[in-house]
């Protein structure tokens, strides 16, 4: 099995309301205690090729390190040694492995990511690579029961992903990403496994629905 793990918020040099570490550049932190907590994860785990996210659909295959950090929500690569990362803060960090050791991929999957398949592209590039049966880890992210939305978002995605149904503590409406993006997995035959941590609750954890201004913490899988 691929290594594969995610970070929390603790350990790093960010001060509030990053505190204390905090991987991404994009969220308002100084850039130089983003880069000190890069390195101390790349000084004890080795070379991390991180991405910038926007909610697309795009999937890069990556052979090596490089400067510029490629644009998309999805990384995928069949070099060995290489982190991948996916920053995430309520959004569900998605890893996947294959049981051949053909690849691996870590994908950001929030609402939108949900809706425009960037796992099923992922999985399909994984599988043009060669990939054998694919696993999946989903790592910490916001729960159903806290990731209330309004009805007009709550139909179209329940619709066509009835999974995400849910609830908050007070009885509105909700949506449950895990629960929708386990639906989608199983769709294409792919196992996965969910973490039960959620976000908002726990704060080990980055939070922007509980915290607005926050960091971002890294989901990390390798060959
Ligand atoms: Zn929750």
């Amino acid at each position: 099995m691929a290594a594969q793990f995610f970070t929390s918020r603790f350990g790093g040099q960010s001060e509030a309301p990053f505190a204390q570490n905090n991987l991404a550049l994009h969220v308002g932190d100084r850039r130089q205690a983003v880069l000190a907590n890069r390195r101390l994860l790349q000084d004890e785990f080795g070379p991390v090729c991180f991405m910038n996210q926007s909610h697309s659909n795009l999937v890069c295959v990556v052979e090596g390190i490089v400067e510029q950090e490629p644009q998309c929500d999805a990384l995928v690569t069949q070099s060995p040694g290489i982190y991948l990362a996916v920053l995430t803060a309520d959004c569900v960090p998605l890893l996947m492995w294959d049981d051949e050791s053909t690849c691996v991929a870590a994908v950001h999957v929030g609402r939108r990511g949900l809706q425009n398949g960037i796992a099923l592209r992922t999985v399909a590039v994984m599988r043009a690579l060669g990939a054998g049966n694919i696993f999946a880890t989903l790592g910490p992210s916001i729960c159903g029961p806290c990731y209330e939305v309004g009805s007009d978002i709550y139909q179209e995605v329940v619709s066509i992903f009835p999974k995400a149904t849910a609830v908050t503590a007070q009885g509105t409406l909700a949506l449950d990403l895990p629960a929708a993006l386990i639906g989608q997995l199983d769709s294409v035959n792919i196992q996965s496994a969910r973490s039960r941590e959620c976000t908002v609750e726990n704060e080990t954890y980055y939070s922007y629905r509980r915290d607005g201004i926050t960091g971002r913490a890294a989901g990390l899988i390798r060959l």
